[in-house]
């Protein structure tokens, strides 16, 4: 008898390979070309097979791929001095492979800062409805989605969730347990909701009212995505300060498509990881450390992220212009930057794949959305292109049955 397929059956793709990328396009074998607007879900910032991220793992995958952290990795400093200089209250970071592990580092060091401060009592990671944090067991739980808890044992104590949005329920919760909020400065994954650039510098103000850390994951919105190196310093004044965190969680862009991601505190945050405390064989080795110092140069060349916020106003006009023209299939515009969508009035799976069927590649998200996270290094030429292609899956979705989320 056959065997069948010899994969944990968590994902079913679409019947379609992909062989080759380059910039904002992806290449079957048999060279079909598809406009990428998801980006290996927000990870590919600078595109497919760009040319400075092929050479710098060429080069280091030459000279030393893996080290383990029982020796100095020149890159890691390098890198966490690039980020700290970058943000003004960030003093310590710890590298890891993915956006999971960045957010169990975030947790863990929230715990420890009151621990080593003699207050062990304070576990609590107060989180919201709609959040997505990954799919470790700890940050299900910070997750608190029913869908994702499920068939896993029981919730661990230590995770509160609320509502979103609501401010009484919030400061209702803080008790002498709570060590920190944690929050999307953009939800990704909970269908493209910016939290109001006030609602940050509240936070911040709660946070420093009751002594307890303000964490946010920006694994998503983060690395330039919103055309700041992270979403959540719209919210800050021009020192960078205000609506700012005591720890960020980032991955996915930061790494370009190379599996990285860090958790970055400020100096005081971070009192408490001390050695022997956290760890990882593979986080911030020099492959990774090398990736990631080039990614965030080309972050930081002039105009990139002059270039995010440029074609996310121009994408913005036309979506605006979409739902004018398809009231029937639009329901409201979502998201930030280049982290964005429209809530549907169809269902939002079939209008995904509609788009692929024309050569469009998009996600969903929470509440019925179609989420679109490019490559932020497209202009306002793959823009229309989208635009046409998602005029023709309108065009086809208005005849399907409405739907509510
Ligand atoms: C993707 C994501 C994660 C989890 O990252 P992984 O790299 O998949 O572990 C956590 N938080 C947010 C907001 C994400 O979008």
């Amino acid at each position: 008898m056959a065997k069948g397929d010899h994969l944990f059956d968590c994902y079913a793709p679409p019947p379609l390979e992909f062989t080759r990328g380059d910039g904002a396009y992806l290449y079957t074998h048999k060279g079909e070309r598809y406009l990428d607007f998801i980006a290996g879900i927000s990870v590919m910032a600078f595109g497919h097979s760009h040319p400075k991220m092929v050479q710098t793992v060429q080069e280091q995958s030459e000279k030393l791929w893996h080290l383990s952290n029982l020796f100095r990795i020149p890159g890691q400093h390098d890198l966490a001095n690039k980020y700290c200089e970058a943000l003004p209250w960030a003093g310590k970071v710890f590298f890891t492979n993915s956006g999971a592990e960045a957010l169990e580092c975030a947790m863990k060091t929230a715990r420890r800062y009151h621990f080593s401060k003699g207050t062990p009592e304070r576990i609590d990671i107060l989180s919201f409805q709609g959040a997505f944090h990954g799919r470790t067991h700890a940050t299900i739980n910070a997750t608190g989605n029913a869908k994702y808890l499920e068939g896993f044992g029981p919730a661990l104590p230590g995770y509160v969730h609320l509502p979103y949005n609501d401010h009484e329920a919030l400061k209702e919760a803080i008790s002498e347990t709570t060590a920190a909020i944690l929050v999307e400065p953009v939800q990704g994954e909970g269908g493209l909701r910016p939290l109001p650039e006030a609602c940050l510098r509240g936070l911040r103000e709660l946070c420093d009212e009751h002594g307890i850390l303000l964490i946010y994951d920006e694994v998503q919105c983060g690395a330039g995505r919103t055309g700041k190196l992270f979403a959540y310093e719209w919210a800050c004044g021009p020192d960078g300060l205000g609506g700012h965190p005591d720890i960020v969680a980032a991955a996915k862009g930061m790494g370009g498509g190379f599996p990285l991601g860090a958790c970055i505190a400020s100096e005081k945050a971070a009192a408490g990881m001390v050695p022997g405390t956290h760890g990882s064989t593979y986080g911030g080795n020099p492959l990774a450390m090398a990736v990631g110092n080039t990614a965030f140069d080309l972050m930081h060349e002039d105009g990139f992220f002059d270039n995010v916020t440029k074609v996310s106003n121009f994408l913005k006009q036309q979506f605006e212009a979409l739902k004018d023209e398809f009231p029937d299939v639009v329901d409201e515009l979502r998201g930030k930057g280049l982290l964005c969508g429209m809530k549907l009035k169809k269902p939002a799976k079939d209008v995904k794949n509609l788009a692929l069927a024309n050569g469009l590649l998009a996600g969903t998200a929470g509440d019925n959305v179609l989420r679109l996270a490019p490559p932020l290094i497209i202009t306002e030429e793959h823009v229309r292109e989208a635009i046409d292609i998602l005029r023709i899956s309108f065009e086809a979705a208005r005849k399907m049955d409405d739907f509510e989320a």
